[in-house]
């Protein structure tokens, strides 16, 4: 197989008879038969073809089949939002009675379609700390059917140990779905690490520009897909071909974003860890992270996303969000702009006091997602909050103006 910077350039193309050099986009709700007999046949499933844009669509295809080949799935089914990916992974695969063991701090519309829609479907879900070993164990009944992960974490950067779920999940007859909406495939690959589902929200990096709303379903197992397959299919969550287009000119240019992502949050989470007024980051390629080793491990780099903890609470938190200027406050990431935002007030402000608590999400504690400025310039517009905090404003380097 082709090295991966290559696949994400070529991967899944099918020009058409006007030798197009980009994708074209089949922007068309349906498809037209050669006879009667054709259409009868499609719709049997006895000929391969397009029939209808919510089953299948060639633009679609040609993003499913690219990001398939970046993560080394066998099989890709695009959604219209990384949820629809979720909850498609889930009504496909789970049944009344079953039960999900749940990383407590997930991306939070997960954790509100685990605890408040899938509940009324009579799908439980138990919530444990991702790095607590002992506390997955404990969680583990004979209903059991599904693991469920995001590694790193968002904001905290808490990493799950992924080769260890997967042993726990196939040990109990499980699937381990591991959501790779902050890492992307540029940066790691849990199917090598024994995951049975990758699940996407394409809104993120592997759009970049923060321009469409999509997902994925990554898979192996042949049931497993045509199980996922046939829901989309009937319940509609499909991805539009024009958003499909948007993102398979994204991943063209993912493996460059991430890593210039990562060297910027990196160098970032660095320079704050010696800023006075700042309590505490939280960063896993920081050698201060307690799961640095198993980080660099699972990842080829460390994220885009950096936590800190300000001395004080909320007011002196919000003061430094304020002070930005250039700083985009919006709680997307994945973006070329940088982004910034008080988790425990936006993100996590649904979830009750305890929750807060339990994912360790402190009234102090600011989230920035690195973008694709000069890291000189991120620091300087952090700086103006920052320094106003602190009596004396550290050395630095560079030059704020
Ligand atoms: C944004 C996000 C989702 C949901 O994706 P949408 O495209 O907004 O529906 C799921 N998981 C993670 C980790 C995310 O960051």
């Amino acid at each position: 197989m082709e090295k991966f910077d290559t696949r994400a350039v070529r991967s899944g193309q099918v020009r058409t008879a006007e030798a197009e050099h980009n994708d074209a986009i089949f922007l068309t709700s349906s498809f037209v038969f050669e006879s009667a007999r054709q259409a009868a046949a499609r719709f049997a499933h006895e000929e391969e073809g397009n029939v209808y844009s919510r089953f299948t669509n060639p633009t679609v295809r040609t993003f499913e089949e690219r990001l398939a080949a970046l993560e080394g799935a066998r099989h890709c089914l695009g959604t219209s939002s990384g949820m629809s990916a979720v909850l498609a992974t889930c009504l496909a695969l789970l049944k009344s009675g079953d039960h999900i063991v749940a990383a407590h701090d997930l991306f939070g519309s997960t954790v509100s379609l685990f605890s408040n829609v899938l509940s009324k479907f009579g799908i439980e879900t138990s919530f444990v700390s991702v790095t607590d070993r002992e506390a997955w164990q404990q969680a583990m009944r004979p209903q059991t059917r599904m693991l469920f992960i995001e590694s790193p974490t968002n904001p905290l950067g808490d990493i799950a140990d992924i080769p260890w779920l997967a042993e726990l999940a196939h040990a109990n007859e499980c699937l381990l779905v591991v959501d790779n909406c902050l890492c992307t495939p540029a940066l790691q690959l849990p199917f090598e690490m024994g995951a049975d589902v990758v699940i996407h929200s394409a809104t993120k990096f592997i759009d970049g520009q923060g321009r469409c709303v999509g997902g994925a379903v990554l898979m192996q197992d042949q049931e497993i897909r045509d199980q996922v397959f046939a829901f989309l299919r009937t319940c509609g969550p499909t991805m539009s071909p024009f958003n499909a287009w948007v993102f398979l000119n994204g991943l063209e240019t993912l493996s460059l974003r991430m890593h210039a992502h990562c060297k910027g949050a990196l160098e970032l989470a660095r320079r704050l860890e010696k800023h006075p007024a700042i309590a505490r980051v939280y960063y896993p390629g920081l050698e201060s992270h307690p799961q640095h080793a198993l980080a660099a491990r699972q990842q080829k780099a460390f994220g885009a996303v950096v936590a800190f903890e300000v001395h004080g609470g909320r007011a002196e938190a919000w003061s430094v969000i304020d002070a930005t200027r250039m700083l985009s406050i919006t709680a997307n990431l994945g973006d070329a702009k940088t982004t910034i935002t008080h988790p425990a007030s936006t993100t996590h402000s649904r979830i009750t006091q305890e929750q807060r608590d339990l994912a360790g999400i402190r009234e102090s504690l600011i989230r920035v997602a690195v973008g694709l400025e000069d890291i000189d310039d991120i620091e300087c517009d952090l700086a103006r909050g920052l320094d106003a905090l602190t009596a004396v404003p550290p050395v630095r380097a560079v030059q704020c103006r």
